[in-house]
């Protein structure tokens, strides 16, 4: 009997195994095909367990999968089988469903079960999960592929922010490919060394001096020319190789910058976008610092752009990195502010040097009446708040001169000068030395 259970059941929860839940699977769905019903496999995943581990322990992780299996047992039938595949991922089998709503019905009552306080260890905790569902035969016939649709589905939950439901659709399977493909690109891109960094000029609104540069990473593809980070950087960031592609651009930027001063040209700073996992890595200030280190470059030139979302995030262990990030030298802008879920009472709590105004509420000022109520206002606060300002995506006379008109302290965009490489950046830097200052159009 222990031999029958240990080949069929997963020893920690007392789950269905991998192999138990195919058997149950390629049953249900003969059954289906034989009775024309409707069958529904579901994905689960549950996010950052790594946080619950890392913080609780190992055990503690333990705890909650087993406290889990039960909370999934309370939310579906007896004829349901719940499986665990693997680590913090679970399947469940649906075997008689009626069609997407009966399915969907099931996967809210097992989300809010999953989100209901767990107390693990004497700590309360809310944990959140993302589900893929899929269905036979409207989506697939085979077990295989159904676990493949689901898993893509709950993939794509996962990407929608985690804590919520998805069903898989035709498209997925397309943009998994097209991700497969990246990841395996990336890969050989990191081996042969194919990204390069461009800067682009901020720009005082006052003086219209150049003030400092934004480094960006450009990917030169062999086949597919250049590739603008916001292709890549979320695939490159969820598969864990933005870390390396994030140490290769910093020592570029920390080499590079020594070529500038070499070139007689003003030391500028350089804003450097972080994500959110690179800026939680435990590793990131070991970073830096080597790379100031190696290439002798002073942290106080270093701005750090993190997004809202990385700031949000509650707890001190968040403030802890941005004191030691601070206390390191480095300036901190937040990015694309006003369209995250800005808090305002967060810009006087955290020690933020820079609010960096989003493009899209800059390119909307001028015709939209709301955006340009909420600019004011922002600009407003931050001014009051001795925060600098800083918009991107300026593209146009009128919005510069709604922007000095309304005391934005940088700018940056097309207006002035797209993102260059390092050569032409030398030349355009040295003309701009020359003229009196880069204003509307100068470029
Ligand atoms: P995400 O939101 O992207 O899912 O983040 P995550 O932290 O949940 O990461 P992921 O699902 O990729 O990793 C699951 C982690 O579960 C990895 C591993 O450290 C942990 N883990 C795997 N098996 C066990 C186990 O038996 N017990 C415990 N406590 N943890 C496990
Ligand atoms: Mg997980």
């Amino acid at each position: 009997n222990q031999l029958h259970y240990l080949a069929h059941f997963d020893s920690l929860t007392g789950a269905a195994n991998r192999r138990l839940f195919e058997d149950r699977c390629k049953q249900s769905i003969e059954t289906a095909k034989r009775y024309d019903s409707c069958l529904a496999l579901l994905s689960i995943d549950i996010d950052h367990f790594k946080k619950i581990n890392d913080t609780l322990g190992h055990d503690g992780g333990d705890d909650f999968l087993i406290e889990l299996v039960s909370r999934f047992q309370r939310s579906v039938r007896k004829e349901d089988t719940i499986a665990r595949l693997g680590g913090d991922e679970f399947a469940i089998l649906l075997p008689n469903v009626s069609g997407q709503d009966g399915a969907e019905v099931v996967a809210r009552n097992i989300l809010e079960s999953i989100t209901k306080p767990v107390t693990i260890k004497g700590n309360e905790l809310i944990i959140t999960s993302s589900i893929g569902i899929t269905l036979c035969p409207e989506d697939a016939s085979s077990y295989e592929a159904l676990l493949k649709n689901a898993d893509m589905a709950m993939y794509r939950a996962k990407n929608n922010g985690r804590n919520n439901i998805q069903f898989y659709c035709e498209d997925m399977n397309s943009e998994m490919i097209r991700q497969i493909e990246i990841e395996k690109d990336l890969r050989v891109a990191l081996k042969e060394q194919q990204f390069s960094l461009h800067y682009q000029p901020i720009v005082d609104t006052k003086s219209g001096e150049i003030i400092a540069l934004e480094a960006l990473t450009r990917w030169n593809h062999p086949e597919k020319g250049v590739i603008m980070p916001d292709e890549f950087i979320n695939i490159a960031d969820q598969t864990g190789l933005l870390q390396q592609i994030g140490e290769w651009s910093i020592n570029q930027l920390c080499a590079e910058c020594k070529i500038l001063s070499e070139q007689h040209v003003q030391e500028l700073p350089i804003a450097f976008n972080l994500t959110r996992r690179q800026y939680n890595h435990p590793r990131l200030l070991q970073m830096l610092s080597d790379a100031c280190e190696t290439h002798r470059f002073n942290p106080k030139q270093l701005i750090l752009e993190l997004s809202e979302n990385t700031l949000v995030q509650v707890g001190d262990d968040a403030l802890k990195i941005l004191r030691k990030l601070k206390s390191f030298g480095c300036l901190i802008a937040i990015d694309g502010f006003g369209t995250g879920s800005s808090s305002l009472n967060q810009l006087n709590a955290l020690p933020i040097d820079i609010i960096k105004i989003d493009r899209s509420l800059v390119t909307s000022c001028l015709t939209n009446k709301q955006h340009r109520i909420i600019l004011e206002t922002l600009l407003t606060i931050a001014k009051q708040l001795g925060i600098k300002t800083f918009a991107s995506g300026v593209e146009t006379p009128a919005q510069e001169a709604f922007l000095q008109k309304n005391k934005c302290h940088y700018v940056q965009g097309f207006l002035y000068s797209q993102a260059l490489s390092i050569g032409p950046l030398i030349d355009f830097l040295a003309k701009t030395d020359t003229q009196e200052g880069l204003h509307s159009g100068d470029q």
